[in-house]
């Protein structure tokens, strides 16, 4: 693996994972966010990460304190990207952020640094102008706790170039992830490509009143021998997320049915804090949801 010194650019829930995990797997990191309060959250962050990583993959105190010997702290990017061979973009999903933050650090950054996004909805060739560097950009796609949910989608734009993308191929094995390649650039990769219209099929099957979430979960669990349904799956993506995508929907397509999922799931759900897993109810009550009780397949 040639790369050796990475910069990651943003702190927040998926940067400090990505940067705390690849300090961890032995290279040195820079972590760069926009101020001092946003890098001490970020540290903060990433001490919090301790007792997931000894809990989930039994690693000793001295194993993480050694991976965050590793990380070092900076809010000037060009001091923070100087010697990087990788710079992997964790920044918000907001285009008028991306474009004016790519410029720059096409500028400051030394002409052999490979630049990666892990944008989850927007595309890399948007970017790539703007990167000044196309054949040494492309999509390194990181899911929500990383050290256990460990796929790393690694996605090119037309203009990637394959030796850069082998690169990056490489460097997403280095750091424990299963490397997933896409060879064309593609709308939400690989996963949300498959997800987004399996739970939107759910949904709408719920609000046209064909049938109820746990006849629905029920089908496709029997079928398919899938240990969860859509809707135990909506639960753990967050009620909210789900909001946000169908009223997307609602609005591209003007379609009734999406129009009422929004209502059903605004009333139903956000107004009376039921948001998912996370806040102990959303389709199902946690920490006992019935579709792992012993007879829910009866
Ligand atoms: P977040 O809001 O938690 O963190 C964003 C961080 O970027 C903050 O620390 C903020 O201070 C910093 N920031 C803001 N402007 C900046 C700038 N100009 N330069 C450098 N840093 C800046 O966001 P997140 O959830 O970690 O998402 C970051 C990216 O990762 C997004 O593109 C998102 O699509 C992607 N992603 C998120 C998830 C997830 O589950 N949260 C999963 C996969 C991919």
């Amino acid at each position: 693996m040639d790369f050796k010194n990475i910069t990651v650019a943003g702190g927040g829930v998926l940067g400090s994972q990505i940067a705390f995990q690849t300090a961890y797997k032995g290279f040195n990191v820079n972590l760069y966010d926009i101020n001092d309060e946003a890098l001490a959250k970020a540290k903060e962050r990433i001490t919090n990460l301790k007792p997931y990583y000894k809990a989930d993959l039994g690693i000793t105190d001295e194993a993480f304190e050694e991976g965050f010997k590793r990380l070092s702290f900076n809010s000037d990017l060009s001091e923070a990207v100087k010697d990087a061979d990788l710079v992997i973009e964790a920044i918000p999903e907001v285009p008028k952020i991306k474009t004016p933050f790519y410029e720059e650090l096409g500028k400051v950054a030394p002409e052999k640094t490979v630049f990666v996004t892990n944008s989850s909805t927007l595309l890399p060739s948007q970017f790539a102008e703007a990167t000044g560097r196309p054949g040494k950009f492309l999509a390194l796609h990181f899911a929500n706790e990383i050290w256990k949910n460990n796929t790393a989608e690694v996605m090119k734009h037309a203009g990637t170039e394959q030796v850069n993308f082998d690169r990056v191929m490489e460097f997403a094995k280095a750091i424990g992830m299963v490397a997933l390649p896409l060879q064309k650039e593609q709308p939400g990769y690989i996963l949300n490509s498959l997800l987004v219209p399996f739970l939107d099929a759910a949904e709408l099957l719920l609000v046209k009143e064909v049938s109820d979430v746990h006849t629905i979960d029920k089908t496709w669990m029997i079928a398919t021998g899938a240990p969860m349904g859509p809707f135990a799956i909506l639960d753990v993506v967050g009620i909210t997320t789900a909001y946000n995508i169908v009223r997307a929907k609602a609005e591209a397509t003007g379609k009734d049915e999406f129009k009422q999922l929004v209502e059903l799931l605004k009333t139903e759900y956000i107004d009376k804090g039921k948001l998912g897993r996370e806040t102990g109810e959303g389709f199902y009550k946690y920490p006992n949801p019935a579709f792992m009780e012993k007879d829910f397949l009866k």
